[in-house]
């Protein structure tokens, strides 16, 4: 006697770590998605045709999420999350005005590695400014909307007092200030407030 029929059997896709929404943290998840096998004494065999969609399975609570969770910010990523948006804005007006400015540059490593990345230093720095300005942007305009408006309005002053370390903002300066705080989510009167202070501050 033949004995046949058909299963599901899940392929893992990719796997790494995400906010689970079920048990609240970060968790190992794997990406996956079924697909129809034609069995043979129970084995499967023969693939047949893929069944739904992907989904993304909790290691932990065993939960199964659209691959959409993975948009949400880890708590790791979340708490590292000041620190990039500030590389990332800093790296922007530097790229703006005289980037080969020792004192710019230095004024730049430094600050970066006060905000909590201890490693940065030049070479970290000429890697940000080589980043695609269009890559940039969209990851800012993603992380942007998880941190409050006072975090993101900091990071858009200390991007000013970059610029205006080699004195007055140039038109170029100005320009991606602006850029940079529409890229942080924020308004033209916070980013005006916001320039307009570190103007004041910095004597230019
Ligand atoms: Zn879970």
């Amino acid at each position: 006697m033949i004995i046949f029929g058909w299963r599901v059997v899940f392929f893992t896709l990719t796997s790494g770590v995400f906010h689970c929404p079920g048990c609240g943290g970060d968790r190992e998840y794997r990406r996956r998605q079924g697909r129809n096998f034609f069995t043979l004494f129970f084995i499967p065999v023969v693939p047949l045709t893929k069944t739904g969609g992907e989904f993304v399975e909790c290691g932990t609570c065993k939960g199964r999420w659209e691959p959409g969770v993975l948009d949400v910010p880890t708590t790791a990523q979340l708490a590292q999350m000041p620190a990039m948006l500030l590389r990332m804005a800093i790296a922007q007006v530097l790229r703006a005005g005289d980037y080969t400015a020792p004192s710019s540059r230095s004024r730049a490593v430094a600050v970066v590695q006060q905000a909590g990345v201890a490693g940065y230093d030049d070479a970290a720095l000429n890697g940000d400014l080589a980043r695609p300005f269009d890559e940039v942007r969209i990851e800012m305009n993603r992380a942007a909307g998880a941190l409050a408006p006072e975090a993101r309005e900091s990071i858009l002053r200390a991007a000013a007092e970059i610029a205006l370390t080699d004195g007055r903002l140039s038109a170029s300066e100005e320009e991606t200030l602006s850029a940079v705080g529409a890229d942080l989510q924020l308004t033209r009167v916070q980013v005006t407030g916001v320039v307009s202070m570190a103007r004041q501050a910095s004597g230019h």
